[in-house]
């Protein structure tokens, strides 16, 4: 399973519903998790091993287990935001400081189907706000600063060759 990379179009695909978890999906869930530990990721969207369904897995901390968020939803719990530096295993080498809400509510199926919702802080919530914006076609390159992308302008466009 290989990790697509910025200039491949599914990165900017919106995914669509997951109707069920198959066994299927869930042998995919188990490579997805091969592949993102092997990056030292945190987190690895469906449309990033280009597959454009609405699904994501991460590890929201570091003492817990890698886990998987089907048809997630997001409500932002604070108008508060902060800039850090974030990076993303599709843009590699790449670092950009993006606005990020503080505090969000993660609604989503978990693997077995049922319903979780988790209210998140700081660097999980972050994560989650990440993943999720990969599963509506948008990148951390969209969310920064004119600066930013002028800084990273060359980089990127290499980048893109190279896709
Ligand atoms: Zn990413």
């Amino acid at each position: 399973m290989s990790i697509k990379t910025y200039g491949e179009p599914v990165l900017r695909q919106k995914a669509e519903p997951v109707a069920g978890i198959t066994g299927e999906v869930k042998k995919l869930i188990e490579e997805m998790k091969k592949t993102m530990c092997e990056a030292k990721g945190v987190g690895l969207a469906a449309n990033q091993i280009g597959i454009p369904k609405s699904f994501f897995i991460a590890q929201l901390a570091r003492e817990d287990e890698v886990r998987a968020f089907f048809n997630p939803n997001l409500l932002p719990l604070t108008d508060e935001t902060e800039k850090t530096e974030e990076g993303c295993l599709s843009i590699p080498g790449i670092w950009v400081e993006v606005p990020r809400y503080l505090k969000v509510r993660l609604t989503a199926r978990d693997i077995e189907g049922n319903p979780v919702a988790v209210d998140l802080e700081g660097l999980p919530a972050r994560i989650v706000q990440h993943e999720i914006d990969h599963l509506n076609g948008v990148l951390i390159i969209d969310r920064i600063s004119l600066a930013e992308r002028r800084r990273i302008a060359k980089e990127l466009a290499e980048l893109k060759t190279s896709a």
